[in-house]
């Protein structure tokens, strides 16, 4: 798809501004956290940052870009790591900020739902339900940045969807602007409504190009009465699936995260944050992060059912929290595992599902494929293994600094990306399992989406944002 946008001129500028008023916008001259990648890549661009209070405002904006030509990046928390958030070769685009937009509309404890505008922090989400003595499951490393609205255009994942599923399966309703400037909305707390085709379904995922989130309703659970998390030490990843597939066995569904992390990634976390403590010696290779929750008891259960795990050797070590303090200890070493590959100096980072059965074939043919391109490299292999979700970061050879080391082995970030792309193909997996496309992955789907998928999307395309306006350049080329 090729759209001729145009560049935005001064009476349009103007006119965007007037809608939003003073101290609803800010020009993209100016240096700005809205330009930032998280993981410190690159910068974004526009001409003019936008901050609607409403949704009718947000309405206005599209109405008028669309009538303009103009094009339009939606941002919400800026913590997506495929630059789907940042425009990077052309500052023509309108960012269009929903930071303003953070009130819980309603909390309905009958229905169990929250309902959110796209501009909610994630874990003010969680802290308004908990007033309430409710959940809101979905979480992840970002949780203090990243907004409902961001979750549902990248459909998030995180830690709880073994247990709870992604940011999909946690909305029942949506309010959107299309491209076109109309307002859908289907905020009900419906749990059945077969109306047609789902148009809440089809804008969860994508990514900004087929319209605006503004707000959405969301399944919130009554706060398990228990919670137990343990740090177990096991000898390979083949071995942890053997511990989750015991686990699940005692444990049934109330199994809600199981974290893979390996001693690397462990050592790399504490150099980086030395004031995190380890439960115990680093003696083995591979550790699983495990949480439980359900009924008042579940804990000597899950007890049980670890030294059961111990006594067949399945599990070299374990350790169990005592306290909420322990409980955060163990968590902040799985959280800060991110921020950890970003400082370690990480060139490459995965994003990869593949079928539960195929984790550790995967883990070890992906990992020699790394080696055989350069046998000294770091690989910090971790991920959401209960939902086959593996996360390879790779980082140059101890001692050598990034930037040098790219430069002196010119097209070895590619090699790498590509080994692991194709490892994932032949492990039928998906190469992106939760971050999403962006802008960074549009030639990777272009490869392995295949024709009928990638025609059917640039149809849906077409027909709902015919002038291109949305996010041009993620997801789907122009
Ligand atoms: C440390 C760290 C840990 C992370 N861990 C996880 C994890 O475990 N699981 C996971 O899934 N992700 C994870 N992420 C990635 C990121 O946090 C998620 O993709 C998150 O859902 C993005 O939300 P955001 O509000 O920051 O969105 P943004 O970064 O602002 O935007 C992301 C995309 O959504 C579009 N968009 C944003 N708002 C809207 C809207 N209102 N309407 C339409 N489109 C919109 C943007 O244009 C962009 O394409 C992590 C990121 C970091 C930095």
């Amino acid at each position: 798809m090729n759209h001729n946008l145009n560049p935005p001129d001064k009476q349009t500028l103007n006119k965007l501004k007037a809608i939003v008023g003073t101290g609803g916008w800010a020009l993209g001259s100016q240096p700005t956290r809205h330009f930032d990648d998280p993981r410190g890549r690159f910068k974004g661009k526009a001409c003019l940052i936008l901050l609607p209070s409403t949704t009718e405002q947000v309405a206005e904006i599209v109405l008028q870009c669309n009538s303009s030509k103009l094009s339009i990046v939606p941002f919400s928390g800026g913590s997506g790591v495929v630059a789907g958030q940042l425009s990077l070769d052309s500052d023509h685009a309108i960012v269009l900020s929903l930071e303003k937009m953070n009130k819980v509309r309603d909390i309905s404890v009958d229905d169990g739902v929250v309902v959110a505008e796209a501009g909610c922090i994630l874990e003010n989400i969680h802290n308004t339900a908990q007033q309430h003595g409710l959940m809101f499951p979905l979480s992840m490393a970002s949780k203090g940045s990243c907004c409902i609205g961001g979750n549902l255009a990248t459909n998030a994942g995180g830690i709880q969807v073994l247990r709870h599923g992604n940011a999909r399966d946690l909305c029942l309703g949506i309010e959107a602007v299309l491209p076109n400037g109309a307002v859908y909305s289907e905020l009900s707390p419906l749990r059945k409504n077969n109306t047609g085709y789902d148009l809440r379904n089809l804008l969860i995922g994508s990514e900004g190009t087929l319209g605006i989130i503004t707000a959405a309703t969301l399944i919130v659970k009554p706060i398990d009465p228990e919670s137990v998390t343990a740090l177990c030490a096991v000898e390979s990843p083949a071995q942890a699936l053997m511990v989750f597939k015991q686990l699940r066995k005692a444990m049934g569904d109330n199994i809600s995260a199981l974290e893979l992390m390996s001693k690397f990634g462990l050592e790399l976390v504490i150099e980086h944050f030395p004031s995190l403590q380890l439960p115990f010696s680093l003696n083995h290779r591979w550790f699983l992060l495990v949480e439980v929750a359900g009924h008042k008891g579940i804990g000597s259960r899950f007890e049980e059912a670890l030294a059961n795990c111990l006594e067949q050797e399945l599990i070299a070590d374990a350790t169990m929290a005592q306290s909420q303090t322990q409980q955060t200890n163990l968590w902040d070493l799985r959280e800060n595992t991110p921020e950890a590959n970003r400082a370690g100096g990480a060139f490459c980072s995965s994003d990869t599902a593949v079928p539960i059965s195929k984790v550790d074939a995967f883990i070890e043919h992906t990992t020699n494929a790394i080696y055989d391109i350069h046998a000294s490299l770091q690989i910090n292999t971790y991920g959401h293994i209960g939902d086959g979700n593996i996360h390879h970061n790779v980082l140059p050879p101890t001692g050598h600094a990034k930037a040098t080391f790219i430069n002196e082995n010119p097209g070895i970030v590619e090699l790498v990306r590509m080994a692991i792309n194709d490892a994932t193909v032949k492990f039928d997996g998906s190469i992106s399992a939760e971050h999403g496309i962006g802008r960074l992955k549009v030639r990777d789907l272009e490869l392995y989406a295949g024709e009928t998928k990638l025609a059917a999307i640039r149809r849906i395309k077409e027909a709902l944002d015919p002038n291109g306006i949305m996010n041009p350049g993620a997801l789907i080329d122009r």
